[in-house]
């Protein structure tokens, strides 16, 4: 489900955690202190980190200080002390939950579902359907009627952003600034172009229009040709 980096120098419940994590379908990676930690999550970019407190090398507050100064990545820290106010300082020190030792792989896991669905991580499918339109942001696929559709990164990229607030109208000049970064003096023609291509994609005009409708002088929304989502 999600790649995640286990900071753990205590190798039998690295070792012991790994395989149940594992179980529960996650892609672990591994360190055993604090330094080897640090260029594990920026070389492997994880998803979260699972921080072991009492690390060889170096503080867990000093740790995830330096953790935070290379990466936003969430982090849970495993402490072997209910002691609040350890825990009120790494949670003060960039931390986005804990756990207590001992603790099982299902706790964990409970955890880092919670934190991973809270920063919007991979636990929440990112994919967006529109009635029969399916986007799927991660792969870069979209599939209308479980047929694929050829687009253009940008043509893709503005069918995303405008599936994913389907029923709601945007404004040109928005689409230009969220889509194209554009925000200073883009042409709406562009967006008009783009909005043609992708109704031919859709196998929709704009007179007779499915997906797309233009309000005048407003923008454009994206909605379900059956009514779910407009
Ligand atoms: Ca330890």
């Amino acid at each position: 489900m999600a790649q995640l980096l286990l900071i753990e120098d205590d190798e039998r419940v690295r070792t012991t955690l790994m395989r149940s994590l594992r179980d529960l379908r996650h892609q672990v990676a591994s360190a055993p202190d604090a330094m080897t930690g640090l260029r594990a999550a920026i070389d492997h970019r994880p998803d979260l980190v699972v921080l072991d407190l009492g690390l060889p090398d170096l503080d867990g507050a000093q740790m995830l200080r330096m953790l935070r100064g290379v990466s936003d990545v969430p982090v849970i820290v495993a402490t072997a002390r209910d002691d609040e106010d350890e825990i009120v300082r790494v949670l003060g020190s960039g931390a986005d939950d804990y756990v207590v030792k001992p603790f099982t792989a299902k706790q964990l896991d409970a955890r880092i579902q919670a934190v991973l669905r809270r920063v919007g991580g991979p636990a929440a499918d990112p994919t967006v359907t529109v009635g029969p339109l399916r986007i799927d942001p991660r792969g870069r696929a979209a599939h209308l009627d479980g047929k694929p559709l050829e687009l253009s990164p940008k043509e893709f990229d503005l069918l995303h952003y405008l599936a994913a607030r389907a029923g709601e109208v945007v404004a040109k000049r928005q689409l230009l600034t969220d889509v194209w970064d554009l925000p200073f003096g883009g042409a709406d023609k562009t967006v008009d172009v783009h909005l043609a291509w992708l109704r031919r994609k859709l196998g929709e005009t704009a007179q007779a229009p499915r997906f797309l409708h233009t309000v005048r002088g407003v923008g454009v929304k994206l909605v379900d040709p059956a009514g779910g989502a407009a």
